[in-house]
């Protein structure tokens, strides 16, 4: 085994944890974040909050306690890939400050990142036609509308997406990673 891989194997993984509003650019954050790491030759993992849904959250609602058991299924993964060395990047509105000091406690690399962006700008981009389906009650629980969004306290990073580009957040991003020793593993 070479040193690297034994460095990777020893290392306490690292998981980027993107939190935010729905539409604040947590997936396209993530989805960049994904091909700069793999580029650089990084083993990388992206777990998306829809997909997960989908694949592992099947019969899960979106009361407080379903929130969190998608987060904890969310967790536990994260956890597991980066036992194999594999950098996780997690993106789910994880809306309550107690599912993220959760998340935080469970991963020893772990890194949240608040996706920063005003309501409104959320709103008038309605990425997926959701907030406008919120707003006229077709669904209900909605975070920011009708369900509480708990901005993080003390983030390691925020990025402002109403104001920089996708690019300039992920540069933002590596730079801070690259500072704090986290990156390149
Ligand atoms: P989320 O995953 O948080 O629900 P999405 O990534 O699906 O949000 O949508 C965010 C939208 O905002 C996209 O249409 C994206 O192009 C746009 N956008 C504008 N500026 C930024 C930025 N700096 N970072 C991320 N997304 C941005």
């Amino acid at each position: 085994m070479n040193d690297q891989v034994q460095a990777r194997n020893t290392s306490a993984g690292l998981t980027i944890w993107l939190t935010g509003l729905s539409g604040a650019g947590k997936s396209t954050l993530a989805a960049l974040l994904t091909d700069r790491l793999r580029e650089q030759g990084q083993a990388v993992e992206w777990l998306d909050g829809d997909v997960l849904r989908r694949n592992l959250g099947r019969g899960l609602g979106f009361s407080r306690e379903d929130r969190f058991e998608n987060i904890r299924r969310a967790v536990y993964l994260a956890g597991m890939l980066n036992r194999h060395g594999v950098i996780t990047i997690v993106s789910v509105i994880s809306p309550y400050a107690e599912m993220r000091s959760y998340a935080r406690q469970a991963l020893p690399g772990f890194v949240e990142v608040y996706v920063d962006c005003p309501l409104p700008v959320c709103e008038a981009r309605d990425v997926k036609g959701l907030y406008a389906k919120a707003r006229s009650r077709e669904i209900p629980a909605f975070t920011g509308i009708s369900d509480p969004y708990e901005a993080p306290a003390d983030p390691e990073l925020t990025l402002y997406t109403a104001e920089q580009t996708p690019e300039e957040c992920i540069e933002e991003l590596i730079s801070w990673l690259t500072e704090h020793r986290l990156y390149p593993m």
